[in-house]
């Protein structure tokens, strides 16, 4: 079975076509500026040049159409017709307490996930567009949605219960979620083939380091806690969000600068985190290259994000009575070998000791922990759409 994986935001799209006979990717692509003035596609056959084409999409079942054309292209396409997708998988931020696993997505479904709209009033909505639109034009085609909040469903309320009155979780659904669950899922599971050892005898903090960044503790293959909250600005340090902050701070930043709650929401998620520290970028090659040249501010927020990595995985050891395994993933996970490095810097004691030889090394799956270390430190590049298009196949499969 072809299986069509649709990543929708709000003015942009990423697709991918997997044949699940062998999970080989066939081809991906990109939209951007949905519903904007030079709206373009960004298509590539794998194996084949990219193609780029500008055309004109005013709202997101025009780019659904325009990416079911280029996967049909005779030329650049990878199937005859729609007939050959089996299924299509959606990528759907929040699915609130509804949804602890992937679902075949029905009426009720649809109802329950603009339930949640109000917790993710930036990314659901553009998820349920991209479903409406594919709907529409695959009305007899299955679609499976994927939740980045349903592998934290596992987390026990302890873990996600904030201490503020209790009637606001019940009121308004206040209570922490956590994101990027699939990508913790994968590598996770990954790890677990990777080391030969069953999920259910394995204790794992997976470092999901990206531009927004969260850690997870997985114990027997069941999140028990994740950094990310009620909204993904809490946890770690960020490329451009905050993360954890004493909430006080907010009313007092607002009363002193006389910002309106907009602005103060916007500085929280696009101007804090390491951008907002260095002042330079939020990009970590940057502020490496930045601090090489001997810019204080951007070691600093170098310094910091390394700190609040080390903090949760000191709090995760203590939370699961120990670790077997830590992962690194995502943008910085995946690539940044320094980095690594000092989130891992002289924690022996605890076990972990990485092996500064193994480390030089991105992308690529391996371990990179030394031989006498007792926790195994990996590296696993994410594979979200894999593992969308894996729940789809499996759902999809069983009908
Ligand atoms: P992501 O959100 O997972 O796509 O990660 C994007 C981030 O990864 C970028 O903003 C960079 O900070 C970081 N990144 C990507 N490549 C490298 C690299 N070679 N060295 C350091 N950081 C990198």
């Amino acid at each position: 079975m072809k299986v069509l994986v649709i990543n929708c935001g709000s003015s942009s799209l990423k697709y991918q076509v997997l044949d699940m006979t062998n999970e080989v990717l066939m081809c991906k692509g990109l939209v951007e500026r949905i519903g904007m003035d030079g709206s373009v596609i960004t298509h590539e056959k794998i194996g084949e040049e990219k193609v780029k084409n500008e055309t004109p999409m005013n709202d997101h079942k025009d780019a659904i159409s325009i990416v079911l054309n280029a996967i049909q292209d005779p030329e650049t396409g990878v199937v005859k017709d729609m007939s050959e997708i089996g299924a299509v998988g959606h990528r759907v931020v929040h699915a609130g307490e509804k949804f602890a696993s992937s679902v075949l997505i029905t009426d009720e479904v649809i109802k329950a996930l603009e339930e949640c709209v109000d917790l993710a009033p930036l990314h659901n909505p553009p998820n349920l567009l991209g479903i409406a639109a594919c709907q529409e034009l695959m009305p007899n085609t299955p679609m499976v949605g994927v939740f980045d909040t349903a592998f934290h469903q596992t987390m026990p309320p302890e873990s996600y219960i904030y201490a503020i009155p209790y009637e606001y979780y019940e009121k308004h659904g206040i209570r922490r979620y956590g994101f990027h669950g699939t990508s913790h899922k994968y590598v996770a599971e990954r790890a677990s083939d990777i080391l030969n050892v069953n999920l259910d005898d394995l204790k794992i903090i997976t470092c999901h380091l990206g531009n927004g960044a969260s850690v997870s503790a997985i114990k027997r293959g069941k999140c028990i806690d994740t950094s990310m909250g009620f909204t993904p600005l809490e946890g770690l340090v960020m490329g451009t969000r905050s993360g954890d902050i004493d909430p006080a701070i907010v009313t007092f930043i607002r009363e002193k600068e006389h910002l309106d709650q907009g602005v103060a929401n916007d500085i929280l998620n696009k101007k804090s985190g390491v951008l907002g520290i260095s002042g330079v970028s939020s990009d970590f090659r940057d502020l490496e290259k930045a601090a090489e040249d001997g810019n204080e501010r951007a070691l600093l927020a170098l310094k910091v994000f390394a700190h609040k990595v080390r903090f949760y995985i000191g709090a995760y050891i203590a939370e699961m009575n120990g670790v077997d395994a830590i992962v690194f993933t995502a943008g910085v996970g995946e690539n940044d070998i320094g980095m690594r490095d000092i989130i891992c810097n002289d924690l022996g004691n605890l076990g972990i000791k990485l092996d500064l030889v193994k480390n030089r090394v991105r992308g690529k799956e391996t371990i990179i922990s030394r031989d006498d270390s007792k926790v195994k430190i990996l590296l696993v590049p994410t594979n979200e759409e894999l593992m969308i298009a894996r729940d789809t196949y499996n759902i999809v499969n069983q009908l």
